[in-house]
């Protein structure tokens, strides 16, 4: 991508409205614009960045087995009424009529709608077991949308079900989850830690919220320290393996969010020195909830006695939009973003030091084509502006290379590497760089 043809609104001042630095850095570097309180258009570069995002939750849905599908945004309130959480669910909740005055919502979730999808289709346990889930956008109408797309009132999600016959199947369908969520996180740089979350009504031990410690978290949580840097589970991981010994490493140590914290469990179980009281950002939620909707909405398979059972069923929360926020308050610096290569919108910025040089634009486009056409993702800045500003953008927006090439360079056959995340500095051959990025 050339710059000079891309859309790219940089704010050189601090946009007033953002308080913490991740909403500060998106406005900054031209990601988002607020369109309404805690609605966001996303703009080119930030949208690069949701869908890499997206597609690191995809392949490891994909790895644990999940299917996708996708369902609508609105909602039958009927649906909702079935369940019994129509009027629970309060004012969170967007709630439209169409023309025929029929009540519509637009949905906070999908727990509803993907049962009455499994219940019309799935009629014997043989059909068992399978877990849908789909990325899309959800509507809470918070009291106090904030923090950019941290809590925005739409925001992305990705939404997971999981349908078995037998609580110890659902379990099952859990860890699955609980691990490809490790992976998620882990691949996007995160230092996830899974914590004990309330689990209503039902109680049990199966919920869990993924945390990432940040001072700017907006929940209290309190863990043992040797939880923040277990490695992540490998790539080949066998998902219908037993996945309790991962499960058990990382949930028998203590880590709890405020609402279930206890505080007496916490000393008697932390050593001092191992305990970390910290704020967090829910990034994950995940929580098995048995025949709560299987129940009053009479989802049920014939089981292997003949007899009807009622589906168990657990559900699996991503926030993909909030992880933008939660990767840059964990990844920045004075100067602006530091993306991990992962969820990078291009893997190169190309900063051509002297545009309508004959010679330095020959040997930038020469690159260029060499790194397009080996596949590598390239923001080449081609505008004929002064140098310090290309480093500040380049800064700013946070690729993980910077590859500056000037007149003076070119002549003793050198160009600069630089390493966003590190700051260090290469002189190198032309070859040599080209051979380091693809
Ligand atoms: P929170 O405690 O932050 O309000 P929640 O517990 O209400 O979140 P869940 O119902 O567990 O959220 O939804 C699953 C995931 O969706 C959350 O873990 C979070 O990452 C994301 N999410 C929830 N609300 C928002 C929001 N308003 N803006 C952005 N992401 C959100
Ligand atoms: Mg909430
Ligand atoms: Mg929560
Ligand atoms: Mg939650």
């Amino acid at each position: 991508m050339r710059l000079s043809r891309f859309y790219l609104p940089i704010l050189r001042e601090n946009p007033k409205e953002a308080e913490i630095v991740s909403h500060r850095l998106m406005l900054r570097a031209g990601m988002v614009r607020q369109m309404s309180a805690g609605i966001y258009a996303w703009l080119p570069l930030g949208h690069m960045v949701l869908r890499k995002i997206e597609q690191i939750v995809r392949e490891e849905q994909a790895r644990a087995g999940a299917v996708e599908l996708l369902m609508p945004t609105l909602q039958s309130a009927d649906l909702w009424r079935e369940s019994g959480r129509y009027d629970g669910y309060g004012k969170e909740m967007l709630r439209i009529q169409d023309r025929h005055e029929r009540d519509m919502l637009y949905g906070p979730t999908n727990e509803e709608m993907i049962t009455d999808i499994v219940r019309r289709d799935i009629k014997s346990y043989k059909d068992l077991p399978f877990t849908l889930y789909h990325i899309q956008w959800k509507f809470r109408d918070e009291i106090r949308p904030r923090f950019g797309v941290m809590r925005g009132r739409e925001f992305l999600m990705k939404d997971a079900y999981s349908f078995d016959l037998t609580e110890d199947d659902a379990r099952k369908s859990y860890q699955k989850q609980f691990v490809a969520y490790l992976r998620t996180f882990g691949r996007m740089g995160l230092k996830a830690i899974p914590m004990r979350a309330d689990t209503g009504p039902i109680g049990g031990d199966l919920s869990h919220e993924f945390i990432i410690l940040a001072e700017t978290g907006e929940s209290e949580v309190f863990c043992h320290k040797d939880l923040v840097d277990l490695p992540i589970p490998p790539e080949d991981t066998d998902f219908d393996g037993d996945l309790s010994p991962i499960m058990e490493e990382r949930t028998s140590l203590y880590a709890a969010t405020d609402e279930i914290h206890d505080a007496q469990r916490f000393e008697a179980e932390v050593p001092e020195d191992k305990r970390l009281s910290a704020r967090g950002i829910e990034v994950g939620h995940i929580f098995y909830f048995g025949t709560k909707y299987s129940d009053p909405m009479n989802a049920v398979v014939q089981g292997p006695d003949g007899k009807e059972v009622q589906l168990q069923c657990g559900s699996y929360g991503v926030g993909v939009s909030r992880l933008l926020g939660a990767i840059i308050e964990a990844s920045h610096d004075d100067n602006g973003i530091i993306w991990p290569e992962a969820v990078a919108p291009f893997k190169v910025g190309l900063i051509n030091l002297k545009s309508g040089d004959a010679d330095t634009d020959a040997a930038c486009e020469d690159v260029y084509g060499k790194l397009t056409g080996a596949g590598v993702e390239v923001l080449y800045d081609d505008r004929d502006e002064r140098a310090g500003g290309k480093f500040a953008t380049m800064d700013l927006i946070g690729l993980p290379w910077q590859l500056v090439i000037g007149p003076r360079g070119l002549k003793s056959g050198v160009v600069e590497l630089k390493n966003r995340a590190t700051g260090e500095k290469e002189e190198l051959s032309l070859d040599a760089a080209l051979s380091k990025l693809i």
